[in-house]
């Protein structure tokens, strides 16, 4: 335990730290302590968020207590006003003499703002440091700027941590956050992060970067901060306490990717294969901030979703025959030499699952759509020398695939004529809900029934072909193969199948609960 006289403490603290820090708030002293409480056995590092309460001072005797009784614990208190982001509706000076009974109630380190520590004299400030490390502390909610300029500024103060929390716009925001941190830290004890869903990054390899800590949020829902992970998914999804030099950076890259499965089934597999990876979803809002960024990381590897699945094929130094031909790229892999060469997994994703359950060639394959992944799907078929019909929405590009891939294009009229082996679809329709089908129950004329949707788990046209007798491969069968193909490619491992297909089946019965649950509120 730290000694709270020592003029050693903040010298030490650092040593010590935990990389990460709880935020733990409540709308009383008994819920937030109790919190600590029942966090405490996991979590040797926590924040008291003492502004969250309407009255603060009142928690202070209950703090104490709890620090008697967990003297392993480590606790910042942070009592922020409203006016630089936090809930404090008092002055500078009852924040000052309220962080200074925290400090004797036995908090190890304070955070004070700096634009009160501008308010107040030099003295005040280092009143505070007898007892407790403090932490001065910098948030910017709308950009990552000038940060050197800042730490300029702050270091005039003198303080034991300097913290600066910015909002990253842009993934490169990540990269100018790192790089300060790279800079300075060997100089200064610094944390450093970026809010906002794109600071993911620098909130997982800040720390490696030189953050002292990061924080987190106890559980979802209670966030305080844009883009705050929660503890258990900084721990096991992202391994945040493995994180090291050597670690490489993978991620699924798009526009939206918030609601994307593939940090789960990757982290998963880096995870269950011993690989010293971490797999981030980066949302770019433009290509070329995704460049950049996987340049200046760098990023290992990527999963390119919508909309730069094309796009970005003329970035790449290479592309496979597959890429080429279907003329948009899912994968992407920085190579030693920093060039970067890409991917369709999409195929894989389709014809193994076909294969582990029928001979391809000569199969009689359906097709519904014509955008990437029908693309995917028809010369993947092709290759394996099935017979392709397309039908699509809109005739031209049905056509133009048809041509290109030298498989037929149909009309939907003639749909009740023919049988199939297989029907695919791989149109949106039926996504999110389990009304919509693209087909009516008379056009099913197949033995099995691939649906390319995965969200809901079973969609209409699934439950309609059961019930008209085919077998149904469900959407998720293509995601977890297109993934473990990725997987392979970049690790050069074969990927855990079995494991991966079970999280990403938990994610979608969880979200769909989650998605339930709400309905009923
Ligand atoms: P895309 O390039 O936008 O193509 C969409 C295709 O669906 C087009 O041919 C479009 O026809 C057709 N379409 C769209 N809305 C339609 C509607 N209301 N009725 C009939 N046809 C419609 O999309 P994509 O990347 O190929 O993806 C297609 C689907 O496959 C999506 O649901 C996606 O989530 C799914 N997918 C799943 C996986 C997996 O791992 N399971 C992987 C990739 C894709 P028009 O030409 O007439 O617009």
């Amino acid at each position: 335990m730290i000694s709270a006289q020592s003029s050693y403490v903040p010298r030490l603290l650092p040593l010590r730290l935990p990389r990460v820090c709880l935020v733990v708030t409540g709308t009383d002293p008994a819920e937030m302590v109790d919190k600590a409480e029942a966090l405490a056995r996991d979590n040797p590092f926590l924040e008291f968020r003492l502004d969250y309460l309407p009255r603060p001072a009142l928690a202070l005797v209950k703090v104490k207590r709890f620090l008697e009784m967990h003297p392993y614990v480590t606790t910042i208190a942070t009592c922020r006003r409203v006016a630089n982001g936090g809930k404090f509706r008092g002055s500078v000076a009852s924040q000052l003499d309220l962080l200074a009974k925290a400090s004797n109630a036995g908090c190890h380190l304070l955070d004070v703002e700096l634009q009160t520590a501008a308010k107040c004299k030099p003295a005040q400030l280092q009143r505070l440091r007898t007892r407790a490390a403090l932490i001065l502390s910098f948030h910017d909610y709308r950009a990552t700027r000038k940060l050197e300029e800042t730490l300029k500024t702050m270091v005039a103060h003198r303080a034991d941590f300097y913290k600066i929390v910015t909002t990253a716009t842009t993934l490169s925001d990540n990269v100018a956050m790192m790089k300060f941190l790279e800079t300075h830290s060997d100089k200064y004890s610094l944390i450093g992060l970026c809010m906002g869903e794109p600071g993911i990054i620098s909130r997982i390899l800040g720390v490696r970067a030189g953050s002292v800590f990061t924080f987190a949020a106890v559980s979802p829902g209670e966030e305080t901060a844009p883009g705050q992970v929660t503890a258990q998914e900084l721990r096991s999804v992202y391994r945040i306490e493995q994180v090291d030099a050597a670690t490489r950076v993978y991620g699924v890259a798009g526009d939206p990717v918030s609601h994307s499965l593939s940090p789960v089934i990757m982290n998963t597999a880096l995870r269950r294969e011993n690989v010293n990876g971490v797999y981030l979803a980066l949302h770019a809002k433009t290509l070329k901030d995704l460049l950049t960024c996987v340049r200046e990381i760098p990023i290992h590897g990527l999963s390119i979703t919508m909309p730069y699945k094309e796009a970005i094929l003329k970035h790449l130094d290479n592309t496979d025959s597959h890429s080429t031909k279907i003329g948009s790229c899912n994968t992407v892999v920085r190579a030693q030499d920093g060039k970067l060469y890409g991917f369709n997994t999409d195929t894989a994703g389709v014809v193994r699952p076909l294969e582990q359950r029928l001979p391809l060639e000569k199969a009689k394959v359906l097709v519904l759509g014509a955008g990437g992944a029908a693309r995917a799907a028809v010369f993947g078929l092709k290759e394996r020398g099935a017979d392709v019909w397309i039908l699509n929405r809109t005739v031209g590009p049905a056509k133009k695939l048809a041509r290109q891939a030298r498989a037929r294009s149909i009309k939907r009229a003639d749909l009740k004529k023919l049988t199939f082996d297989v029907i695919i679809n791989a149109t949106p329709v039926g996504m999110g809900n389990t009304r919509e089908s693209p087909l009516n129950e008379n056009e099913i004329n197949a033995r099995y029934v691939f649906d390319m949707v995965y969200d809901p788990a079973e969609t209409r046209l699934m439950k309609m072909a059961k019930e008209k007798g085919a077998q149904v491969i469900p959407g998720i069968e293509m995601f977890v193969h297109q993934a473990a193909r990725q997987f392979e490619i970049w690790t050069g491992k074969p990927a855990p199948w079995d494991e991966m297909l079970r999280v990403v089946t938990i994610a979608l019965q969880d979200r769909a609960a989650a998605k339930n649950e709400s309905r009923k509120k």
